[in-house]
Parts: C-alpha cells; sequence; structure tokens
C-alpha cells in the first residue's frame, strides 16, 4: 500500500457480515477509510462483505469473534489495535433475537439475548473507550431498536436488551463527552434482513400496516444515519436516539 492510500480513519462495525451491518461497512467503505468487522459463525458471509468493500474501493479486515465473550472481544480489539492504531467510529451492530412468549422463555435464551446485543454491547464500549480518551476523539453507534421504546409481544429478552443499550449510550455519552467522544443509538423500525425473513406473509402484512411510510425499512436507511452520527455535521449531537422506523414509533 502506498502512503497516500494510508487509511485515515478506522472504523468498527460488529456483526458485519450480513444485514444492516453489511450495509454500515460499505456505506463507509472509501479509500481514507480502513473497515474492521467481526462475525460470529463461520460461512462465507463475511467474505462477502469482504468482496463487496473491496469492489466499493474500500479496505476492509474481517476478524471472528464472539462479542459476548470478554476474552474474544480483547483479543478481536487487540488485532484491531496492533494493524491500525486507533478506532476513530466503533458501531455496534451485532445482535441477536430468541423470541418466545415471557411464559414459555427459557432463561438461556434471555442469557443469550442479554449477553450478546447489551453486554457484547459494554465490553466493545469498554475496550474503544481508552483509545479514543488519548485521541481525544471518538464516535460510538449503538443499534438499539424501537421495540425498546414501544414493548413488542414475545420479545421480553429482545426488548430488555435494547432498553439497556439506549441507558448505556446515554451514560457513555455523558461520561466521554469531555473527552471529543459522542454516543448515539440508532433505533431501526422492521428492516428487511435475515432477522425478520422468518415472519409470515401475513405477520409481514400487519407489520407494514402499523408503518406510517407504508414500506419495510432498508439495511440502507440505517446505514443512512449511522454514517451521519460518524460524520463532523453530527459533532454537537451525543447520547440521542434516531429513530428510523418509516415513523412506526413516534
Ligand atoms: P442479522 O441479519 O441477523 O445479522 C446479525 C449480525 O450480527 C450478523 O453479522 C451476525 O454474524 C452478527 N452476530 C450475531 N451474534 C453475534 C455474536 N455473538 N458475536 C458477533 N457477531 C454476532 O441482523 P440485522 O437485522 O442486520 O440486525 C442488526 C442489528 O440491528 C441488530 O442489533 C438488531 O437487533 C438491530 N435491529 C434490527 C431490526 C430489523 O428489523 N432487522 C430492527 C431493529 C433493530 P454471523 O453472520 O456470523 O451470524
Amino acid at each position: 500500500m502506498s502512503a497516500a492510500a494510508k487509511p485515515q480513519r478506522t472504523v468498527v462495525v460488529t456483526g458485519g457480515s450480513r444485514g444492516i451491518g453489511r450495509a454500515v461497512c460499505l456505506a463507509f467503505a472509501d479509500t481514507q477509510t480502513h473497515v474492521f468487522f467481526n462475525y460470529h459463525s463461520a460461512g462465507g458471509a463475511a467474505d462477502k462483505t469482504l468482496k463487496m468493500i473491496a469492489a466499493a474501493g474500500g479496505q476492509a479486515t474481517a476478524l471472528q469473534a464472539d462479542v459476548s465473550s470478554e476474552s474474544q472481544v480483547s483479543a478481536f480489539f487487540k488485532r484491531v489495535l496492533e494493524k491500525s492504531g486507533r478506532v476513530d467510529v466503533l458501531v455496534n451492530n451485532a445482535g441477536v433475537t430468541r423470541d418466545q412468549l415471557l411464559v414459555r422463555m427459557k432463561t438461556g435464551d434471555w442469557d443469550t439475548v442479554l449477553d450478546t446485543n447489551l453486554k457484547g454491547t459494554f465490553l466493545c464500549c469498554r475496550a474503544v473507550a481508552k483509545t479514543m480518551m488519548k485521541q481525544r476523539y471518538g464516535r460510538i453507534i449503538n443499534l438499539t431498536s424501537v421495540v425498546a421504546f414501544s414493548g413488542n409481544p414475545g420479545q421480553a429478552n429482545y426488548a430488555a436488551s435494547k432498553a439497556g443499550i439506549a441507558g448505556l449510550t446515554r451514560a457513555v455519552a455523558r461520561e466521554l463527552a469531555s473527552r471529543g467522544i459522542t454516543a448515539n443509538a440508532v433505533a431501526p423500525g422492521f428492516v428487511e434482513t435475515d432477522m425478520t425473513a422468518g415472519l409470515s406473509e401475513n405477520a409481514r402484512a400487519a407489520m407494514v400496516d402499523q408503518i406510517p411510510l407504508g414500506r419495510v425499512g432498508t439495511p440502507e436507511d440505517v446505514a443512512a444515519a449511522v454514517t451521519f452520527l460518524a460524520s463532523d455535521q453530527a459533532a454537537y449531537i451525543t447520547g440521542q436516539v434516531i429513530h428510523v422506523s418509516g415513523g412506526m414509533y413516534m
């Protein structure tokens, strides 16, 4: 790589192999940015994201790491810092659902969702905090959900994890603001990805009925809000949640 092409910005995206995370990685892809993303399951999805970023003229590195594992998160950020020496933007996107009505919800499914979504976001925020403080610059963007605010039957674990992320984001925003670091959240509504692919046609139609803008969201709709929060134009915004839901929740 020539000196002229050296990336000036390091962006880290968790769960960049598919869905919204892939769209976020692509939205950051340019010659001045190195995108590091992680994924959980072995498979070709991460390779596909890498190829798409390269085709868009960007530079990227994919590493396997489970965000719910403290040791794997540490190892992931150690590799990122060895390669780049800085983290300008962290997007905590990795997330899972294990939907079930409260009375039937298994404790293991509660733990998996809270450990991945909430603890994973905490571990990654903590892993970058010192680096961003030294830089006196950083942008943290966490993926929450409209259901953190509206609730949703069958999603006690998921809604609790996403409400936790909203509170975590505000606490981090207050703690790190004096060091030039902002922390915000994006709350998607119903977005077409693998996460929502299991819904029946009827359930999907019922969902679309609740969206004033009359369509489901795309991963790119969400990525646009994420890149805005990472941009210079958003320098005076911290501790906020931007809803990207077609008005599903307002
Ligand atoms: P998705 O298509 O199911 O993709 C999930 C991503 O997270 C994948 O890249 C997956 O990696 C990764 N991941 C899952 N568990 C992980 C773990 N333990 N460690 C590291 N990575 C892990 O989901 P999505 O719809 O794009 O959702 C992205 C985010 O937006 C999530 O936080 C979700 O809660 C939120 N959100 C989505 C919607 C929606 O309607 N889709 C609405 C509101 C909020 P692998 O490919 O390796 O499995």
